[in-house]
């Protein structure tokens, strides 16, 4: 078992208070990475840096650095100019108007607004998430509810999904002449036996994927399509196929190779033929084996979906839709960003940005 280390003394007692000594990760290695988050961040998350933090987080565009009053005196709005204050608070701060001395908190109007935890833990979780921890892990390392952690991490969902939306250059793949590969988990994907599944398909929330085979570790992308059975009707099948299609024709590049299965419910070889237009160069996995310059491929077919196929299983342990979906906000923002996640994440949370 490993012993809970924290460099705050008053988290150590309330973990030890709540007999959190078990947690599988230690706060040393929680803030062990990036580099970003441990030479600039981590070090106003110390006991008494409180006041350095927040004045970082105005520096940095994450808090007001300005406010006016929005009391209303005699039927008018009061207007005037407010300033920080201290108070006795987890904020440490509040803004005070100076005209009518109306209080009103520094979170107000920022991403934070929402939020319930001490700023130094909403750092930390903003960078948990940025690494791809467990919501109830990091609950339990950091001795705060996980409803407050969730909070937090919907601010960070909030934001990748806004920005990728609005980005989503740079997320596509794919281009002329380069392979991509279409399949879905887990009518197509499981097939590969890489792990072990002992799951009823029928049940499980199909996920279009997407592989540019280009370099290792291969860039994919993932999206949930909408359920449907075994039993479900023609008429449900050609919905789920044409929100695949659109996908497609939103991610990968125009003049990309596309390599699918001959025969699968969703995006077959004869399903994929309606965009033959964009992708003049269709083939199926089965047709590659007559070209012998596609071989090493082949050979390496899981290896090549191995990261992506690793995300559809754990997709699968989510049990609501909105769920996996924010997980895959959050793969997808991690694949692109790497050590920059946290970074870019709150730069994007700015004032400047979030207009
Ligand atoms: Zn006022």
């Amino acid at each position: 078992m490993k012993v809970l280390k924290h460099k705050d003394p008053v988290n150590v007692s309330e973990c030890v208070e709540k007999g959190n000594d078990n947690c599988e990760m230690t706060l040393m290695e929680f803030d062990s990475e990036p580099l970003y988050y441990k030479s600039v961040i981590l070090p106003m998350l110390a006991a008494g840096h409180e006041g350095e933090l927040i004045n970082w987080l105005v520096t940095i565009g994450l808090l007001r650095c300005s406010q006016r009053c929005d009391n209303i005196v005699n039927d008018t709005c009061c207007q005037g100019v407010m300033y920080w204050v201290p108070a006795k608070i987890v904020d440490i701060y509040q803004w005070q108007c100076v005209s009518c001395s109306k209080k009103r908190s520094i979170r107000e109007d920022s991403a934070f607004q929402d939020v319930r935890c001490r700023f130094k833990d909403v750092m930390r979780i903003l960078n948990g998430w940025c690494r791809g921890t467990d919501i109830d892990d990091m609950a339990k390392l950091l001795c705060i509810k996980k409803q407050s952690v969730n909070s937090v991490c919907k601010v960070a969902i909030e934001t990748a999904e806004k920005y990728i939306k609005s980005n989503i250059t740079k997320w596509k793949i794919g281009g002329p002449g380069i392979v991509v590969m279409v399949d879905t988990y887990s009518e197509g994907l499981s097939k590969l036996n890489i792990q072990e599944n002992h799951r009823n398909t029928n049940y499980i929330k199909p996920i279009l994927c997407l592989a540019e085979v280009k370099e290792i570790p291969t860039r994919f992308w993932v999206q949930l399509l909408d359920r449907y059975s075994n039993s479900s009707s023609e008429q449900i099948l050609n919905n789920v196929n044409t929100s695949a299609l659109q996908v497609i024709q939103e991610i990968v590049n125009p003049g990309s190779i596309l390599v699918t299965n001959l025969n699968t419910k969703i995006c077959s070889y004869k399903t994929l033929q309606s965009l033959k237009h964009l992708y003049p160069v269709i083939v199926t996995v089965e047709g590659l084996k007559r070209h012998d310059s596609m071989n090493k491929l082949l050979n390496n077919l899981e290896t090549i979906w191995k990261p992506c196929l690793d995300v559809c299983e754990e997709a699968q342990y989510f049990c609501s839709c909105s769920r996996i979906q924010h997980f895959f906000i959050n793969v997808l923002w991690r694949q692109q960003f790497g050590n920059e996640s946290l970074e870019t994440l709150l730069n994007q949370m700015c004032y400047n940005n979030s207009v």
